[in-house]
């Protein structure tokens, strides 16, 4: 599933492609690609206007239209989005296509369908619950402190929690608990104040590595031109099961966290008691 590293490269290799382009058509292949409005006034709402801002909150692309209005979308699973000339065979996971001006199609892909786009008059409306963006100077320990007192669940299923932190995927949260070497079971409520400081570095670190190596590919996720990420070369244990730990030669284990993959360092990621 593509986290903010992915969405953000996404995002930067589209916005030359797109930005100051009118949509000339849609053509919705499923409705239930269309989150809001109803499928007929989101095409209504979208043609004759032009893209002229591409963002990101979190996993949500964010496309300003000259409207005002904001096309918002999430790739969840298996979205891919590419610029393709209009006469390029239509592929049958293509659920949703903009034609563009210059006679291209900006085409969302979902073989999984779970994927959304949304028409909304400020993104507020879909992105207002997330928590503060991980590079942004809202995102400190301070912030982690207040979002984590009393919590008693495990720090691996709180870092998935968009409105602790927005962007974390499964991914990155395995990859950020390994740097700060925290046991990924530890209660959010029971990391300590260095534990935290340790985290928020992490995190932010595996963040902005990834986006430099332009994120992870281990299936699904292609950049728009077709090519992969990097990111998954300086993976040190999501889905490394039984390979070495790369600082101490452990065994990486897996275990499943709130019904998610986990991986982490059996030696170094320690569980400690708490009372
Ligand atoms: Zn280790």
């Amino acid at each position: 599933m593509p986290e903010l590293p992915e969405v953000q490269t996404i995002a930067d290799a589209l916005a030359p492609l797109i930005i100051d382009q009118t949509i000339t058509y849609a053509r919705i292949g499923w409705p239930g690609v269309i989150d809001r409005p109803e499928p007929a006034l989101f095409a209504e709402g979208v043609v004759g206007r032009r893209v002229t801002e591409v963002g990101r909150r979190g996993k949500y692309m964010l496309f300003r239209l000259d409207d005002g209005r904001w096309l918002v979308m999430h790739l969840r699973m298996t979205g891919e989005m590419r610029v393709v000339s209009a006469i390029a065979p239509l592929d049958k996971h293509e659920h949703l296509v903009f034609g563009l001006e210059d006679g291209t199609e900006w085409r969302f892909r979902d073989p999984r369908k779970f994927g959304r786009a949304y028409l909304v008059d400020s993104p507020q409306a879909v992105v207002g619950a997330l928590g503060p963006e991980p590079l942004s100077a809202a995102f400190t320990t301070a912030h982690l402190e207040k979002a984590l007192a009393g919590r008693r669940a495990p720090i691996k299923s709180l870092l998935l929690d968009q409105r602790l932190v927005a962007g974390i995927g499964n991914i990155y949260a395995d990859e950020a608990l390994y740097r700060a070497r925290i046991h990924p079971l530890t209660e959010g409520g029971a990391l300590d104040a260095s534990e935290r400081e340790a985290l928020v570095g992490s995190i932010r670190a595996v963040i902005q590595q990834a986006l430099l190596e332009m994120g992870t590919t281990l299936r699904d996720y292609r950049r728009p031109d077709g090519s992969v990420g990097h990111f998954q070369n300086s993976l040190q244990v999501f889905r490394r099961t039984d390979e070495p730990c790369p600082s101490c030669g452990a065994p990486i284990r897996r275990i499943v966290v709130g019904g998610r993959s986990t991986h982490f360092c059996p030696v170094e990621q320690v569980q400690r008691d708490h009372d």
